[in-house]
């Protein structure tokens, strides 16, 4: 068979821990027999990480700001343990963390679904995706506990020499206080991902907010919203897609009654919160595939999860191990298509449908991994090792390209 051929290279992040193992049975298996791979090869494994003082990183964000498309193998982040698991020069900040800040995006989360594994919400029929702004408000909020009478109050003093005060609040006793921000500029960037990203995808985009309680805050992303809606608002007119606004408690209602098939963007906190409600709800976070949107238009694809730790060192005790390598799979396959996308490589853009069609198939004929099983109705199915399962989608790709 002829290999598909590439003109420019992708970013390939490697990684850890079983993971590391997945991606190279996935490249073995299901890449490289087809594709004439073409990519520039970043070890983001920890050795190497910390061999290169974590530079290794910051070269694949830069590679990824060049070229435009990057596929990621989960890696770990370092915490006080991996410091000595691991003999770490320094307790290295996490990747994806760096790449995102570097990137300046956003992370869209949807999930993989497959009709014998049915949402615990009846009504959704279509995945929902996750758009959850990554800057700032709690997460990088300052907080006080006050342990007794006082004036709380919120200050701000400009460069000009103007300034702003406002009392929170006169505590008769001890209470707890709160700051946090957010910068225009990082909502912005927020919002040209989601609309870039719904375009993309060819879906409705929802936002929420809590601005009829937080009339300046919250109201500020929505008015940052609706600027830069205006700039895509042709565009999603002309396809019939909707920019659609409400209050977060109204979309919670709605996204339960509705059938799914949309990106809904949320604020920090509420993004944290619903991305780990909507995967619970769809089945897995083995299934649950996750994609960096920078708003100039770079893109960065990962598995929602992270490197399978405890599976790892049953594989290093020699025992066999049954990891879904769905999600990480269907990075590939993400980026793949992007890249077909972008440098009009029909064959590339096809390979990608046919590899993701071949899990289906795989899946739906009830082969499958042992964290899928309990989860499937309808069907009896034979849970296999990672290895199997991949040589089993190998099997069926070969039958869709021959
Ligand atoms: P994890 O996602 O690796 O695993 C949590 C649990 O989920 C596992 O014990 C397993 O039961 C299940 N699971 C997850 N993925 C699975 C798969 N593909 N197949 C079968 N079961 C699966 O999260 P963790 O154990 O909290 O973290 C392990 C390491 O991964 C940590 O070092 C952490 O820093 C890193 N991490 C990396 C990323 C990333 O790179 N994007 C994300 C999260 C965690």
């Amino acid at each position: 068979m002829k290999k598909i051929q590439m003109t420019t290279p992708l970013v390939e992040m490697d990684g850890d821990e079983m993971t590391r193992i997945l991606w190279k049975m996935i490249k073995d298996e299901l890449i490289l027999p087809f594709v004439d791979l073409k990519a520039e090869y970043y070890d983001l494994g920890l050795p190497y990480r910390d061999e290169t003082r974590d530079q290794v990183t910051f070269d694949s964000a830069e590679a990824t700001k060049k070229y435009g498309v990057a596929v990621k193998c989960a890696t770990i982040t370092p915490n006080h343990q991996r410091m000595d698991e691991y003999k770490l020069h320094e307790m290295w900040k996490s990747p994806n963390g760096t790449i995102r800040s570097m990137l300046d995006g956003t992370v869209f989360r949807a999930p993989i679904t497959i009709p014998s594994i049915k949402p615990a919400v009846k009504s959704w029929e279509k995945p929902i995706t996750i758009a959850r702004h990554a800057y700032g408000d709690v997460y990088k909020g300052v907080e006080i506990r006050n342990e007794e009478e006082g004036t709380a109050k919120l200050v701000f003093e400009g460069k000009s020499g103007k300034k702003e005060e406002v009392v929170i609040h006169e505590f008769k006793g001890p209470g707890i206080i709160q700051g946090m921000h957010n910068t225009d500029r990082s909502i912005r960037s927020f919002a040209h991902s989601c609309f870039k990203y719904a375009l993309d995808t060819n879906q409705d985009l929802w936002f929420s907010t809590k601005d009829t309680i937080s009339k300046k805050y919250d109201a500020q992303f929505r008015i940052v919203f609706e600027e830069v809606f205006q700039e895509y608002k042709e565009e999603f007119d002309k396809r019939g897609l909707e920019y659609f606004y409400t209050l977060i408690d109204d979309a919670v209602a709605r996204v339960i009654r509705s059938k799914g098939g949309y990106i809904w963007a949320c604020k920090n906190y509420d993004g944290d919160v619903m991305s780990d409600m909507v995967s619970t709800a769809f089945g897995s976070l083995a299934m649950m595939t996750s994609v960096l949107v920078s708003p100039d238009g770079k893109y960065e694809y990962e598995a929602a999860h992270g490197t399978v730790t405890r599976h790892y060192y049953k594989h290093l005790a020699g025992e066999e191990t049954s990891t879904n390598p769905m999600a990480t799979i269907f990075a590939w396959s993400g980026a793949f298509r992007k890249r077909g996308e972008l440098d009009n490589l029909p064959e590339l853009v096809k390979y990608a449908d046919e590899l993701e069609a071949a899990c289906f198939d795989t899946l739906n004929e009830g082969i499958v991994t042992k964290d899928l099983v309990n989860l499937m109705e309808g069907i009896t199915p034979t849970a296999v090792n990672s290895e199997n399962f991949i040589k089993a989608i190998r099997q069926r790709l070969e039958k869709r390209l021959a």
